[in-house]
């Protein structure tokens, strides 16, 4: 079963993109955690989420 951030409506469909493992959460590992991070720390996050979408986009493209 596929959820989506309610903050940035990243698709989750593994428990590690749920902030804190958790698939009970509404937000993603990226979003869910915020105050935790400094910027810096929140800019790497954000990086790292356009390369898990640009890794989503490239896997979508080999299925069809
Ligand atoms: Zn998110």
């Amino acid at each position: 079963m596929e959820k989506f951030c309610k903050s940035c409506g990243m698709p989750m469909d593994n428990p590690e993109d749920f902030a804190n493992n958790n698939q009970d959460s509404h937000y993603c590992y990226y979003c869910g955690e915020k105050e935790a991070y400094s910027k810096e720390e929140i800019y790497e996050k954000n990086m790292e989420k356009e390369e898990y979408y640009k890794k989503k986009a490239k896997k979508k493209k080999l299925k069809k």
